[in-house]
Formats: structure tokens, sequence, C-alpha cells
């Protein structure tokens, strides 16, 4: 196993997009580090009358753009190299995706399915209480990550209104619809990474049909699947947490769900042939799809992965070993920074409803997704082929600049 320290590999991949631009050593400087981290501990009252102490805290990476954006997650193991790094990447991805937002992340140290529903509620709350004036619709826009959810974002939103008098929705995204969240916000994430492949597939010049394996059968992974399919790929496998399943002539993804829902795993599905969720990456598929957990993707099996092109739809799932080794051997990798730029993107769309009180359809908030991603496709291609150099590169070329030229315009 490759020891990887996230914070450093993001800084890594700074240097090399500053190295094209030959970024004046100043913006260098700004860039790498987070502009501010705030850091509470958060006393809440527990279901058994005693008092617990949590740990939380926001990393507000870069505005000059915009708000800090990123989201909140509550996990045991919340590691800071992890959250600044984290929070530098939203930096880039919004400005790959051309959003005016910098980036932010942030977090608590917390098991979440060891609290009660009403202490996590007090939990969500009292974090709000902490840092409500550190966020804003025009100063820090938190959202849901890992184990967060819309639900958990609504009391925040609420706890937020009680503290400044005012319901402003527009101070965190991926709300329920009840409360100002967007149409088609739900399926964003994989909707915005089937525009990814239909775009890089034709670049690549891969047939009509090409085959599709896809890791993760979650929120990402289960929309990316069912509408490549319906854009006329092969989706030929899928994994979860359990295993995976491989049927070379593919598979009929409505029917996959179904069997999911009622068997709780994918693995055993009739008319397939179970794979380990490591032998999946390696299948002789045209296109892989890493769409559940970071570095899945390391040194070692890099050079046993047989697909033409990688779509990252889940964050930081290839490590920068396994990309030299990629790029080498001539697999196209579509980062994350790009490919999963549609969650993020719906989530603008979101802010400017709330801002606006003006809503839309499902329809209409696709459309200016569609837009949005074949906007950032282009642009990031056109990079790609100017510097004749990786496509991540190519991205974190493309949003430095982006944020660098703010920098300048505002004025250190
Ligand atoms: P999720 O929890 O809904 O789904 C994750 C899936 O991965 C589950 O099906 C789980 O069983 C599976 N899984 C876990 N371990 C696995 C393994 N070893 N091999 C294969 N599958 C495994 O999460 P999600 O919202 O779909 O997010 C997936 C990834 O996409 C994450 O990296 C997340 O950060 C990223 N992402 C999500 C969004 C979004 O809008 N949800 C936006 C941008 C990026």
């Amino acid at each position: 196993m490759e020891k990887i320290n996230s914070f450093k590999s993001a800084m890594q991949q700074l240097d090399n997009a500053a190295k094209v631009l030959k970024l004046d050593k100043e913006i260098l400087a700004i860039l790498r580090q987070p502009k501010r981290i705030l850091s509470v501990s958060i006393p809440v009252r527990m279901d058994n009358g005693e008092i617990k102490v949590f740990q939380g805290f926001r990393v507000q990476y870069n505005d000059a753009r915009g708000p800090f954006k990123g989201g909140l997650r509550f996990h045991p193991q919340v590691d800071m190299d992890e959250v600044k790094a984290l929070a530098f990447w939203m930096s880039i991805k919004n400005a790959v995706v051309d959003v005016p937002y910098g980036g932010g992340k942030g977090g608590i140290i917390v098991d979440p399915k060891k609290l009660s529903k009403g202490e996590l509620e007090r939990l969500s709350r009292k974090f709000i209480d902490l840092i409500y004036k550190d966020i804003g619709p025009h100063v820090d826009v938190p959202a849901p990550d890992v184990n967060t959810t819309p639900e958990i974002m609504a009391w925040m939103v609420d706890e937020y209104a009680k503290l400044t008098g005012r319901f402003e929705p527009a101070v965190i995204t991926g709300k329920p619809l009840s409360m100002g969240g967007s149409q088609g916000r739900e399926e964003a994430t994989g909707f915005g990474g089937v525009e990814i492949l239909k775009a890089a597939a034709s670049a690549r010049k891969l047939k009509r049909g090409a085959s599709v394996a896809v890791s993760g059968f979650g929120n990402v992974g289960s929309f990316f699947a069912r509408l490549a399919a319906k854009a006329g790929f092969k989706v030929v496998a899928l994994s979860d947490s359990k295993g995976g399943i491989y049927a070379p002539k593919g598979l009929n993804i409505e029917k996959v769900e179904e069997y999911k829902k009622q068997t709780g795993a994918l693995k055993g599905y009739p008319g397939t042939i179970d794979v380990t969720n490591e032998k999946l990456l390696e299948l002789p598929v045209d296109v892989l799809v890493p769409a559940a957990l970071e570095n899945q993707i390391q040194k070692n099996n890099a050079k046993r992965i047989k697909a033409k092109l990688i779509i990252e739809m889940a964050n930081g799932p290839t490590t920068p070993k396994a990309d030299v080794v990629l790029h080498r051997r001539g697999i196209w990798v579509i980062p994350d920074v790009l490919s999963n730029s549609g969650g993020v993107a719906t989530s603008y769309l979101e802010w400017t409803q709330n801002l606006s009180g003006y809503y839309w359809s499902r329809e209409e908030v696709l459309k200016k997704l569609t837009a949005y991603m074949a906007n950032a496709w282009k642009n990031v291609l056109a990079v790609q082929r100017q510097h004749k150099t990786d496509f991540r590169n190519a991205a974190f070329i493309l949003a430095i600049n982006r944020i660098a030229e703010a920098i300048r315009a505002r004025g250190v």
C-alpha cells in the first residue's frame, strides 16, 4: 500500500500547474495555505443526561472567486490534512466548472451511527451556534458530505435563522426540497459525470456501445450507471461494499437496482459472474468509473488496468503515483475536479434560486447543468491540448489561472 498524505499530494498538484503557468511566488504562497481554519469544541447534552464534548472545524481555503463552498462531514477519523486537501480541491473544482465560489470543507469528529436522532440534531445545531458568524450566503456556504444528509442541512439552516433572525436558505445547499433544495440535485453528480463520459468517449474515439465498469453503487454510481446505459453505453460491471457482478453482455440497471433493494447486495444477481472489488477495476472494459472510495487505484493495480478511459466520480480515487503509471500507459484519467463537479454546479443553481426566490423545474436545472459540464469539458480539453499534458494537470492549470486572476484583480 502506498503511504498517502492528501495535503502533500494536493500541493504537488498545485506546484505542477504553477510551473506550467509560471505563477508568481506571492500567489503561489497564498495558495499553499488555507485562508482560515475555524476549530470549535461542541458540548452536547446526551440522552443519558451527561455532557459530551465533540471537536468540529471548518477549513476556509480560498475565497478569491466568491464565498467559500464545500461539504461538512461527520466521521470518527476526520483528519486535518485530508480536510485541508479537500478544501483546496473544492477551490479547484469550483474554478474548473466556473461557478463563482472559493473552496472550503469541514466536519465533526463523531460516528453519527452511535448517536440518537435527538443527539445528532443537538450536535448539528450547536455546531452552527459556534460558527454562524463566520458563514453566510456571501461568506461560506456548507453542504452535505460523508454521513451528512439533507435533514441535517435543514436543522442547520433553521438554527442559523434562529440566531440571525432571518430565514436565509442560501446559507447552506443540499437541503430538502421543502426548504429550498433544488430539483435535480439528487441525480446531479451522476448526470454531470455522464455528460463528461459522452464527451470524453467521443474525443477518445471509443466505439458506440463501449463497455463500462462502475465501482460503487451508491448515489453517484447508481445514477451514473443508469444514465450511461440510457446514453448507449454497455454497463457490464457494478460493485458495492459487499463485492461486484460482471456480465460481458451488459446489465439492465433498473433490474439490478430492484435486486439490490430486495437482497441488500449486488452479489448473486442472476446471470452474472461474481467479482471482487479489486478485480472489477482490472476487467477488460473500455471505461472504468471509480465511484466509491478514495485511493482505489494505486501504483500496483494501475499496471493491470485495461480500460482506455477512467472517469473519476469519487473524490481522489487515484493516487499521484498511479496517475504517473496511467499517463505513461496512455490511459486517459478524467479527474474528479471535472467529472464530479455536476454536484457543486447544481448546489450553485440551488443557491441562485434561494437568493432570487424564483425556482426552476428539474428539466430547467438539468439543462443549465448540461451547459456547465459542456463548457468545463471544452475548456479543460483546450488546455490539455495546448500544454500536451494529462487531464488532471490541465484542469489544475485552468483553475489556478482563474483563481490567480481573481487574486490579482482584488489586490493582495
Ligand atoms: P454513497 O455512500 O451513496 O455510495 C458509496 C457506494 O460505494 C456504496 O454503494 C458502497 O457500498 C460502495 N462501496 C464502499 N466500499 C466499496 C469498495 N471497496 N468497492 C466498491 N464499492 C464500495 O456515496 P456517494 O454520494 O455515491 O459518493 C461516492 C463518491 O463520490 C465519494 O467519493 C464522494 O465523495 C463522491 N462525490 C459525491 C457527490 C455527491 O453529490 N453525492 C459529489 C461529488 C463527489
